[in-house]
Formats: C-alpha cells, sequence, structure tokens
C-alpha cells in the first residue's frame, strides 16, 4: 500500500475531528495532497471514523480513484482547494456547532483573540449557499476562503486549511473556539476585533517566530 504514513496521518486527523466534538456521525472530511506528484489522499464517504483504518483512505490521482470504497462526497471542494492554494498540504472539513451557527446566521468569525488572528489570520467569511458536494460548493468556497485559513459554508459548517494536517485541524479548532468565545461574549454585551495592523503583525510573529527551530 503507498503513502502508508499520510494515510494513517489521515485517520488519526478523522478520528481527532470526531473525537473533539467537531462532527457528529460521519459528517466530515479530510485530505492531505500528495507529497510527491499531483494528487491527494481523503476518507471515504460516509464511513465511522472510529473504524476507519488506512486501507480505507481513497487515492485520487488525476481522474484516477483508487481503493475500494467511495471518496468523500467533498472531493471536488477538496480539489478546488488544492489547486487554487499551493501553499495548502491538507483540508479538514467539520461541522462543529458554534461555527456552524455563524454559517447559519451568515455573519463572519470576527478576529477577537491573539490566537485567532495567528492561526487563522483573519475573520472566516461565510460563502453563499450551494448543495453539498456541487462544484458549484467548490467554487465559492475557494473564493471566499481566499488567502485566509478557514471558510464558513452556509447552512453546512466549516472549512480549515494547513501546510500540513497538524495545521489544517488546528484552524478548524481555533475558528470553533472563537466562534464560541464570540458567541458568549456578545451575551456579555458584545465584543471588539483586533485592526489589520495587529493581525498582521501577531500573523507573522506566529509563522516565523513563535515555537522551537524559528529565530
Ligand atoms: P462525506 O461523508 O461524503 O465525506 O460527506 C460528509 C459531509 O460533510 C458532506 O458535506
Ligand atoms: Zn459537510
Amino acid at each position: 500500500m503507498s503513502y502508508v504514513s499520510l494515510r494513517r496521518e489521515i485517520v488519526l486527523t478523522a478520528r481527532e475531528m470526531f473525537n473533539q466534538g467537531l462532527v457528529r456521525g460521519t459528517w466530515g472530511n479530510v485530505s492531505a495532497r500528495l507529497p510527491d506528484k499531483p494528487g491527494l489522499l481523503i476518507t471515504p464517504s460516509g464511513m465511522d471514523y472510529l473504524t476507519m483504518t488506512p486501507e480505507d483512505i481513497v487515492l485520487v490521482e488525476g481522474d484516477a480513484v483508487i481503493g475500494r470504497w467511495k471518496p468523500s462526497t467533498e472531493l471536488p471542494l477538496h480539489q478546488a482547494i488544492y489547486e487554487k492554494r499551493p501553499d495548502v498540504g491538507a483540508v479538514v472539513h467539520t461541522h462543529s456547532l458554534y461555527a456552524t451557527a455563524f454559517a447559519v446566521a451568515g455573519r463572519p468569525i470576527p478576529v477577537i483573540t491573539e490566537e485567532m488572528a495567528q492561526v487563522v489570520g483573519g475573520a472566516v467569511d461565510t460563502a453563499p449557499y450551494a448543495p453539498c458536494g456541487s462544484s458549484a460548493l467548490a467554487e465559492v468556497a475557494v473564493r471566499y476562503l481566499n488567502r485566509k485559513q478557514a471558510v464558513l459554508l452556509a447552512r453546512h459548517g466549516l472549512v480549515g486549511v494547513g501546510r500540513d494536517l497538524k495545521e489544517a485541524m488546528l484552524s478548524c479548532i481555533i475558528a470553533e473556539k472563537t466562534a464560541q468565545i464570540a458567541a458568549i461574549a456578545h451575551m456579555m454585551g458584545g465584543c471588539s476585533e483586533l485592526g489589520p495592523d495587529e493581525i498582521r503583525e501577531l500573523r507573522d510573529n506566529y509563522l516565523y517566530k513563535y515555537g522551537q527551530n524559528k529565530e
């Protein structure tokens, strides 16, 4: 079996997504770009995350879908993101509660915390409604994702991206957490947002200085 470690990482990410409560049932999906050629690996459609194995992950190279299961119905969405964003190496799609509430309300998740600026790099906008799995959804999602790390899908859920699976997952976790904080702060009387210069500085600091093995 090819790409064993990447397949394993996708399964672990899908499991984490479920265990963190970011998805219920089987509504959500995970993919990673192939490291050595055009194509991707993606979770199969409608399969239990806790019993999914690396062998169940579907390999997609061009028009060829290789594996024993049907790929996620959101394959067009994942493919469109990889095509438009060469910097993206992984995509995680969840239906987490508070982020989806913002998507239902058609409101962006605001940049009200430092970690939101650091990890997501800007407000998460809501792409207009298009049916799940459609190429119309793929098209609007990519447009509203723009250069950011997450996008909301109207009446549907959240998509997070990153250079690798850990980053894509973190985009989803921080977007969901910020949506929760925004909703609570709103009940307490409101919240103010960070400005564009502050956001840029926090994001750059996170990308180039934060953590080990950096400047
Ligand atoms: P799949 O099970 O086909 O990945 O679909 C779940 C989903 O979230 C559709 O938007
Ligand atoms: Zn979905």
